[in-house]
Parts: structure tokens; sequence; C-alpha cells
């Protein structure tokens, strides 16, 4: 599809959309099926077809029979189910995720690399552009591509909404709101999107996973980082700086280590990857990563269960505190450090109930992730199917096929 600006390029684009919604909605349908239900004069129909044939979108299914026989069978015109409509990645802190949605919103596959900490953006968009070219058996088609979703670590600018009354046109400010922007757009020739890729995850996380449904919902990723995201009222809640869900940065203990972040004895370093690691190994313990932490846990090792008792502990005070000030219904906990199971849900649920306020006790449901790695890439994709840079407020999500998410929730740890 078409990507240049102006107002022709915005109709043009409005009936592309129109033509595809079409076909999503009815299925196969002819060029005089098509006119009937879309309403354009039969020169623009054609010309927008012709436009959506030779960007790869829309083939011909081969003639229809019609009843009875009568007339020459017409043609009929299809979504191309190798044609990606958009992609989403994740541009996690040690690891790039990527996944894809068809024209007719069906996942057509995830896959993830990791990689080092310090990789140069030119080599993670590489690495993404190989990712993506691995989906759907290398057979996924970009020439109908409307725009990629991004998810980068820390906050996301964007321009102010006074600055930006249309928020399509501003899809290429001259000012990139990440270096890893403008890398996309030149390698995938398409739109970019950008958002906080733990604020994906969560969106992520209440249209498709674990959260379905809920309208309030409170996500924490526990991984490299510690980050999270908001829904409230059914709407992602960004904040006026995009630095909501910043949870890996309450402060959990004044005299404690610094962090990242400039603070001091943030949540992040009790309870990341590496924090959870250091203070293993310090307290003798040995455990190179997070799966061999999950196998000491596994055989019953004391030091590992004691040590994750506390860092439950600490963070389920953090949710607690959230808890009371925003009131989410559900909790989701996601990220690696979630795979230790029970031996740090327990105690994190332990603390978060008895320090909630007790009306909230037994009305909040805390509940572990369910789409693993590629939360970030789906809320990604999320972003770009609702067209809205700013998802201030989004309606509920596409209807992405639920076998293929199944597929995607099966294959995780
Ligand atoms: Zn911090």
């Amino acid at each position: 599809m078409s990507h240049p600006r102006g107002p022709l390029a915005q109709l043009r684009r409005g009936h592309e959309e129109l033509v595809l919604g079409l076909l999503r909605k009815h299925g196969p349908l002819s060029r005089g099926e098509l006119g009937k239900l879309c309403q354009l004069s039969r020169t623009t129909l054609y010309d927008i077809l012709a436009g959506l044939v030779a960007g790869g979108a829309v083939v011909a299914a081969g003639p229809q029979d019609t009843p009875r026989g009568r007339g020459r069978p017409a043609e009929t015109l299809t979504l191309n189910p190798e044609a990606g409509q958009a992609i989403g990645i994740d541009f996690a802190r040690r690891a790039v995720h990527v996944a894809a949605v068809n024209l007719a919103h069906e996942i057509v596959g995830s896959a993830s690399e990791p990689h080092d900490a310090d990789l140069p953006w030119e080599q993670r968009v590489d690495l993404a552009e190989r990712l993506v070219g691995s989906l759907n058996d290398g057979g996924l088609r970009l020439g109908a591509l409307s725009a990629i979703g991004a998810g980068v670590v820390g906050p996301v600018g964007w321009p102010e909404p006074e600055d930006d009354p249309e928020p399509e046109d501003d899809l290429e400010p001259d000012e990139p709101a990440h270096p890893v922007q403008p890398l996309l757009r030149e390698r995938f020739g398409a739109p970019v999107l950008l958002d906080n890729n733990t604020r994906l995850a969560a969106l992520g996380e209440a249209i498709w996973g674990a959260a379905a449904g809920d309208r309030d919902v409170l996500y924490l990723r526990l991984s490299h980082g510690v980050g999270g995201g908001l829904v409230v009222g059914g709407a992602l809640h960004r904040g006026a700086y995009g630095l909501s869900g910043e949870f890996g940065h309450i402060t959990v203990d004044p005299d404690g280590a610094p962090c990242d972040c400039g603070g001091t004895g943030c949540l992040e370093t009790v309870a990341s990857i590496r924090a959870v690691l250091d203070a293993y190994r310090a307290a003798g313990g040995r455990a190179d990563d997070v799966p061999e932490l999950v196998k000491a846990i596994r055989a019953g090792d004391g030091t590992a269960l004691t040590l994750l008792e506390g860092v439950g502990g600490t963070i389920g005070g953090v949710l607690a505190a959230v808890c009371n000030a925003i009131g989410p219904s559900v909790i989701v906990v996601g990220g690696e450090l979630a795979e230790t199971g029970p031996a740090l849900i327990e105690p994190v649920e332990r603390a978060l109930r008895a320090q909630v306020m007790p009306v909230s006790r037994h009305r909040v449901s805390l509940r572990r992730a369910t789409l693993g790695e590629a939360a970030g890439a789906l809320g990604g994709i999320a972003l770009v199917l609702h067209e809205s840079p700013l998802l201030s407020r989004y309606p509920a999500g596409p209807d992405l096929a639920p076998d293929l998410l199944e597929d995607i929730k099966r294959r995780q740890p």
C-alpha cells in the first residue's frame, strides 16, 4: 500500500482500507459485488484494486461458479494470505522479538533471538529484518505493509497533541523519537509507530493474553529491567511524559544500591535478572542465568528459595501500593523471572494480600502472563491496527485468529 502523505494520498489510503475491510469481512468477492458494497465509482474501484493487486495485498481467487451456471463465472478477489499488514517488533535490552499479522488480521508467526546488551542499533535492525524474513516459512510478502509497531526500552517522546493536529501526518517528525525509527523506516519502507516495549507487552496481555477482556490491568515485567504498564478504564495509560508504568523505579530501599536510572534502591536493583543472580551468587549459589536458577529451585535449593521469598515480598509490597493507588482488577506478572514459578509468585501474592487495602484483598486477581516473549511484539501490532500512535483510548482488540494465539501460547515455556 502507498505511504505518501497529503490529502489525495490519504483519500486513496481510505479507499484501500475500505476495500480491504470488505474482503476481510465477507471473504472472496467479485468486482461487481465489491462495487455494490463499497459505493465507489467503477473507475475509482478498479484503480484501487489494480494498486492492491500490484502491491500483493489482493489476489485473484479464480472464478466462482455462478448459480445454475448462468453466464460467464466472475473472477473473485481475496486478501493475499501471505501479505503482511503489520509487523510488531520488541527491541528488548538483550533480545529482538518479532510478530506479524496478515491482512485478515491472523498472526502469521513470531520469532525471537537473544543478543548482547551493547549490540548497535543497525545490527538490531538487521536481526529484526532476518527474523521477519523467517516468518511464514520465509513466505511473508511485505508489499502491503501498512506500518510497523516497535517497542523500545525507556520513555518514547511523541509530539505534544497541540503541535500534532493530524497524527497521521506526523509519523515522520523531523526529529526521530528514537534512533531505531529512521533505520526501520528505511529498511521496511513503512511508517514506524514507537512506544515503550514493556507498555506494549501490557497492551498485548490486556488484549489477547492473561488479562484479555479486563479493563483495569497492572502488568509487571521482571526481566533484565523491571517495568510494566497500566490499562485504566479500558485504555492504555501513557502518562504525561510517556513514563507511566515505571514500577521498577519505585524506591524499595533508600539506602540500597544505585540504579541505572540515577536513583537509589529502586525495585529494579532488587528484582531484575542481574540483581537476583548477583544476590544468589553472593549468598553462595551458582547460576549464570535464569534457567540455571530455575533448575536450582526445582532441586529444592534452600539458598535460592530464601532469596526469592525476600525478592517476592518486596515485589508484592510495591504491587500492593500501586494497587491502592490505581485499583486494578487484574495484576499480570511476566518476564523471564516469572519462570521461577511459585517460588517467586507465592511470596509476591502473600505480600500483596497482606499489604493491599483489606477491601481489595480478595478482589484483585494475580496471574502469570500468557503471551511470553511475544507480548511486546503483539502489542506493537495492536498499536498499528488501531492506527493511533497516541492510543490514549483504544477500542476493543481486533479479531486475531484465536487458534494461532493458542499456538503461540503453547510454544511458551
Ligand atoms: Zn531506578
